[in-house]
């Protein structure tokens, strides 16, 4: 079963066109990049899985179920990190995360035994009492995914994730996240419009003006235009390549 399918997805901001016709799926289990330019359509496409805005044509199916005809289960299955950062600075790491526990409505002891298990699972137990805002971008960001795997999604959507961080922790975050597929079956659609995220083994789309021009693993469409990354990728963001 597919963790997400995509389907002639189009999205229109008034009379400026920001996805057209965009298709594609997700085995359960993969790391999916989504690289493209500024303004390619990146968190449009987050905006509307995420149910953010309504689709207007086109259809989104998570873990099997229709975002627009069943949207509880659907949602149930996927956790977002925007890519601004939603958390409070002033509140400690553990802070951050019992609030969202309140949202969903578990009690105090449900809460804390999955606030235990995503602070353990990314590596921040040791600092559950610290400020957010005394914490590096890198420790931010894992918060804000412990957050965001709280109800156990099945589907995890990480919007321009490494922006701020500096090289190492965004390599490390990239490595961190990839083996939370690996290990917990997780999917991930990981959105960047930086090359050096992208690695070989990567199921990789690549979205120009709205347009998927690339999908399939990352090795197989650099072979295919050019032969390495940033080559495919020049040929096919080239101004006017998708219209
Ligand atoms: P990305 O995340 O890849 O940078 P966006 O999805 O933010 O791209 O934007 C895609 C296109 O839609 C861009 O041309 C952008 O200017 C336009 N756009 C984004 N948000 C809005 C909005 N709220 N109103 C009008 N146009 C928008
Ligand atoms: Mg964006």
């Amino acid at each position: 079963m597919n963790a997400l399918e995509v389907s002639d997805l189009s999205f229109a901001y008034g009379a400026r066109e920001a996805l057209r016709q965009v298709n594609f799926s997700l085995p359960a289990g993969h790391f999916a990049a989504l690289l493209g330019p500024n303004g390619a359509g990146k968190s449009t496409l987050i905006a509307l899985l995420t149910r953010l805005y309504d689709v207007q044509r086109g259809d989104i199916r998570v873990g099997g179920h229709s975002l627009q005809a069943s949207p509880r289960p659907a949602l149930r299955q996927l956790g977002v990190v925007f890519q601004q950062s939603t958390l409070d600075l002033d509140l400690s790491v553990e802070q951050n995360l019992r609030y969202h526990i309140a949202l969903h409505g578990w009690s105090r002891r449900q809460g804390a035994t999955r606030i235990d298990a995503e602070l353990a699972r990314q590596h921040l137990t040791e600092r559950r009492h610290e400020r957010v805002r005394d914490l590096n971008g890198g420790h931010r960001r894992r918060v804000e995914i412990a957050r965001a795997l709280l109800h156990e999604p099945r589907l995890l959507l990480l919007d321009e994730p490494s922006v701020g961080l500096d090289p190492a922790s965004r390599l490390a975050l990239g490595e961190h996240i990839r083996q939370l597929c690996r290990v917990q079956g997780i999917s991930v659609l990981w959105t960047t419009h930086l090359l050096d995220e992208v690695q070989p083994s990567d199921d990789l789309l690549i979205l120009h003006q709205g347009r998927l021009v690339a999908r399939g693993r990352a090795d197989s469409v650099s072979q295919a235009h050019g032969g390495t990354l940033g080559s495919a990728f020049s040929r096919l963001t080239a101004a006017g390549a998708a219209s």
